[in-house]
């Protein structure tokens, strides 16, 4: 059920479709400036200069990066915390032949922008930048303070950088957090989690010509790859996500053709429901391996912010699902259905994003909303529809106040 929309949430609407136009141009600008900047994970150091540079412009306070490389700006002063985060790193281009424009060309035709990150996710920091301006000109800003988060590190280690965040650098905890990735202008409310497991067996390495002098670890490893595969049909699952999924996807032996392994090591990806921790993830392999002598890890991920910071950790990724009846969805369709007259869709993301953190890992409640369509993330049709970004800063600078006004201030 939508809230109903009061006559001060109606009258702030108005203001806001107005005056976007008047920043129209100017975030396009913003954008086409991050596109030309090629910023993979780890090398955003030039992207996160560009998005200081323009909160700065644009009045922000508190425009810092953490030590972790984050871009941070803020508008406001309420008691509610919200985090805007958005990331600026990139997936890689595959074959820039196959791209109908210059990735790194920003092009403008049939009113979309083309270019490698728009629709992932540098359509969102534009979105979130600018929706925060238009909230602190508009003096919307309500009972919240916004920080605004032009993320790094996202696509190989989606979390790491917002965790490096809060828990090292002393970031007070939001109550509610935003992600602006592609979600067409409709809303997210969770996604499965996903991890990498380790399964290895020991043998004893002998001469390929004495077989009988060693253990095959390779032969070894057969039962353990059957009851891996047993395990899959009871695997948690979630009424709104889904069942979890696991595949072997690797095998690895000592490259020693002529002789017996010494050792084999499976790799699995799973997909995981909310609620698996690495514990009950390496418990349940563990169990289903029981017997059979295999060890069962998680192996570290090795990952360096652009400004040399180890941020090296677990490959884990939990999932998340805000409830239904949560307030902070509450405040997502108020604020659609005051901006465009009906309540958007609610859905899940099939891919993982930094709410495998917030969510997921802290509790924290998170909402996805942005203007780019999950259709273009990471393909060489890489684009965002400008009337729909300008409708994300829209969505970005009336939230604080549908938020508020759910928590009962204004
Ligand atoms: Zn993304």
């Amino acid at each position: 059920m939508t809230p109903t929309i009061t006559p001060q949430l109606a009258e702030a609407a108005a203001r806001v479709r107005q005056a976007a136009e008047t920043i129209k141009q100017a975030q396009i600008d913003f954008l086409a400036d991050l596109i030309r900047l090629k910023t993979y994970t780890g090398q955003e150091g030039p992207a996160v200069e560009r998005t200081l540079a323009e909160m700065r412009a644009c009045g922000f306070a508190d425009v810092r990066t953490d030590s972790a490389g984050n871009a941070l700006g803020a508008v406001g002063s309420g008691r509610f915390s919200l985090l805007y985060d958005a990331h600026l790193d990139e997936n890689e281009i595959a074959d820039e032949a196959d791209w109908p424009y210059p990735p790194l060309q920003p092009t403008v035709a049939n009113g979309k922008l083309y270019g490698l990150g728009a629709s992932d996710c540098k359509g969102g920091v534009a979105s979130i930048v600018y929706g925060a301006r238009l909230a602190a000109a508009l003096n919307l800003t309500a009972a919240c303070t916004i920080t605004v988060k032009g993320a790094t590190l996202e696509e190989d280690a989606e979390g790491f950088a917002m965790r490096h965040l809060i828990e090292r650098d002393g970031f007070p905890r939001p109550d509610a957090v935003l992600l602006a990735e592609a979600t067409d202008l409709t809303l997210r409310r969770g996604h499965r989690g996903r991890c990498e497991v380790k399964v290895r067996m020991r043998g004893k390495a002998a001469h390929a010509s004495t077989p009988e002098l060693g253990d095959n670890a390779i032969l070894k490893m057969r039962p353990v790859l059957d009851a891996l595969e047993a395990m899959t049909a009871s695997l948690p699952a979630d009424p709104v996500l889904g069942r979890g999924t696991q595949v072997v996807t690797m095998i690895a032996s000592p490259h020693t053709p002529n002789s017996v392994p010494g050792w084999c090591e499976a790799t699995i990806d799973r997909r995981l429901t909310p609620g698996e921790t690495p514990e009950s993830v390496v418990g349940q392999i563990s169990a289903a391996v029981a017997g059979l002598g295999a060890e069962v890890s998680l192996p570290v991920q090795p990952v360096t912010s652009w400004t040399g910071l180890d941020l090296s950790g677990p490959a884990f990724f939990p999932g998340w699902l805000l409830p239904e009846d949560h307030p902070l969805l509450a405040a997502g369709k108020l604020t659609c259905a005051a901006l465009w007259g009906q309540a958007p869709r609610v859905d899940v993301w099939k891919f993982s994003t930094n709410g495998t953190y917030s969510a997921g890992a802290a509790g924290i409640p998170t909402l996805g909303f942005g203007p780019m369509e999950e259709k273009y993330v990471h393909t060489p049709e890489d684009q965002v529809d400008l009337a729909k970004l300008l409708k994300g800063a829209m969505f970005y600078a009336l939230f604080p106040l549908a938020y508020s006004l759910i928590h009962g201030e204004s």
